[in-house]
């Protein structure tokens, strides 16, 4: 594994980072600042020992160009222009988040936790637009988000698009196009006013939501989310972040990001 992860950083460029000896003069401490008003980070990050172990454990570092030893050793650098790189990376995207480091840590730290709080970082200042998968930070907003706002469900049957989901295949459009007759065995009340699983949520149900959206801050980091993606779409020459940018940043894939694509 140490190898593996060794090897992948060493074909990482966007987060490469020159040696901080021998520089004359480093910006230090703003973005570490701006991470510990998260108290995600406050709590996922102690000391870091630099053992490795999160790095052995975690799944993702099976697979992709991924290795959470290494960035949460640059965070501790409190090197400004070190931790924009991490934010503006592709890296900081790859974990899953299962949180298999935190009961793994001699130190007590998560890894994972402090990719939360880099992830929001980097969506707070736009950073993550300049990534393939920060990018994809528009469509889970406008999928996942809006099925929140508009639905009062993260996700349920009718909102998976067989057209955004081709790896489901036929048998997902089928069963999308009958959702009602497949899903209405499981439940009476499917997307209907009632109680069980998968019902309508009551509008003004929806409508609370909505609210805490709105009071919490959720609405506006969509918005900021959107903001930037719109920018980062003009930049890509289209015409805002519509339809062709969001088609563009769910599918397309550089083929440079697993192990196996070395
Ligand atoms: S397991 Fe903990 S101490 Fe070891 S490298 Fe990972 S975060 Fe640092
Ligand atoms: S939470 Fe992320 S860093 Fe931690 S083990 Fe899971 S994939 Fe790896």
């Amino acid at each position: 594994m140490g190898f593996i992860a060794t090897r992948c950083f060493a074909i990482l460029p966007e987060i490469c980072i020159e040696p901080i000896m021998g520089k004359e003069k480093r910006s230090m401490g703003k973005y570490f600042e701006l991470l510990s008003e998260d108290i995600r980070f406050v709590e996922g990050l102690k000391a870091c020992m630099n053992c490795g172990v999160c790095t052995a454990i975690c799944p993702a570092a099976e697979f992709y160009c991924y290795d959470p030893r290494r960035i949460v050793d640059r965070v501790q650098t409190r090197d400004d222009a070190v931790i924009e790189e991490l934010l503006k990376s592709e890296t900081i995207w790859y974990c899953g988040q299962c949180m298999s480091c935190k009961p793994r840590c001699p130190r007590g730290n998560t890894p994972g936790a402090v990719i939360q709080a880099l992830r929001t970082l980097s969506q707070r200042l736009g950073f993550f637009v300049h990534s393939e998968k920060g990018r994809q930070q528009i469509a889970l907003k406008r999928v996942i988000g809006h099925n929140i706002l508009e639905t009062g469900y993260c996700i349920f049957p009718k909102t998976v698009n067989p057209d955004l989901h081709p790896e489901q295949g036929p048998v997902w459009r089928w069963i999308y196009e009958h959702d009602k007759e497949v899903f209405g065995r499981f439940t009476e009340n499917y997307q209907k006013a009632g109680a069980g699983p998968v019902r309508k949520i009551a509008p003004d149900n929806v409508e609370e939501i909505n609210r805490i959206f709105e009071v919490t801050g959720g609405k506006a980091f969509f918005e900021t989310i959107e903001k930037y993606s719109d920018e980062a779409a003009r930049q890509m020459g289209m015409d805002g972040a519509g339809d062709a940018y969001f088609n563009h940043v769910y599918a397309y894939n550089n083929g440079n990001h697993t192990l196996n694509d070395e």
